[in-house]
């Protein structure tokens, strides 16, 4: 499996130089455009990893994952989808225009940035805080991994530049799409996404999601097996925003991506495959890491869409 591993990696380095670091988040300009890591843990919990699978990235839109996965445990499927929709964007993640355009101004899905600040705000927590370390430990328990951090850099460089995240946030409250302090529920949204990780951490994630929100290595079972099938699907239309029909063809895998350059996918039954390299195409989706999963899914058989 190792060996399966490295060649994809090896073999999809050439790809880099085709893609760029993130900088619309300045501190993610840091980030190295050379590296490039896959990992997959299987359902057993047993783990392959290539590449330099030291490269540590925030999670960014990978978060949202564990974000709505603790909304519907929390408040239930029905409530969260009469807020935010299930169907896929054709629009970049952060759009605001397809928002404004047709009533009742409803974010189209949880995977865009609109959608998942929304879910965020119907979470049952006042102080930003509290949402934040609810996220937190539901990373840390779909990882097991406890250690998990916030880089601190990360999220106020975020915090200091994204107009755009506002914007959305307090048009989403203008139509009374959202309630309470957008503030509030952006500052945990800032945080969540600036969640640190690598490569082997995102892989278990996967796992997580593949044996129906049990952890194949704690054992702990952290959602729902009905959750852990919304969250799967939702990748496999919705994981790569407007990239999401051009990865369904060339890779098959429900699969959540983030602009640290991480991308998370899983296979049901089987196990979670991850990559990481933060060199990301025009939608900002990793493009060593799309190279990297197009070459597993043949190569391993992955496919499942
Ligand atoms: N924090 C990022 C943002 O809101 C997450 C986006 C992403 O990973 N696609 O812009």
């Amino acid at each position: 499996m190792e060996n399966i591993l490295k060649e994809a990696v090896e073999s999809s380095r050439s790809v880099l130089k085709k893609g760029s670091v993130a900088t619309y988040i300045p501190e993610l300009a840091k980030a190295d455009p050379e590296a490039l890591a896959a990992a997959f843990c299987g359902t057993d919990g047993a783990m392959a990893s290539a590449g330099d699978v030291n490269t540590s990235i925030t999670v960014q839109s990978i978060s949202k994952v564990a974000s709505l996965g603790l909304a519907l445990q929390m408040l239930g499927e029905d409530l969260i989808f009469s807020r935010v929709g299930v169907e896929s964007s054709a629009d970049p993640f952060n759009s605001i225009m397809r928002l404004e355009m047709k009533a009742p101004h409803r974010p189209l899905n949880p995977m865009i940035n609109s959608g998942a600040i929304l879910v965020l705000s119907l979470l049952p927590f006042k102080e930003s805080g509290e949402r934040l370390q609810a996220v937190l430990e539901t990373m840390r328990l779909m990882t097991a991994n406890q250690d998990l951090a916030i880089n601190e850099a990360v999220a106020v460089s975020e915090r200091d530049t994204s107009d755009r995240n506002r914007s959305l946030g307090y048009f989403l409250r203008s139509v009374g799409s959202m309630q309470g302090d957008v503030e509030n529920v952006l500052d945990s949204y800032f945080r969540q996404c600036a969640i640190e990780t690598t490569v082997k951490d995102l892989a278990v994630m996967g796992a997580t999601l593949a044996s129906g929100g049990r952890n194949p290595l704690s054992g702990n079972l952290i959602f729902s097996e009905r959750v852990a099938l919304i969250l799967r699907a939702l990748m496999g239309t919705c994981g790569l925003y407007d990239g999401s029909g051009d990865f369904a063809v060339r890779v098959g895998l429900p699969a959540k991506s983030g602009v640290g350059g991480g991308i998370v996918g899983s296979i049901a039954g089987r196990g979670g495959i991850a990559t990481v390299g933060p060199a990301l195409d025009s939608r900002g989706n990793s493009i060593g890491g799309i190279r990297v999963l197009e070459h597993l899914s043949r190569s391993m058989s992955l496919r499942v869409l």
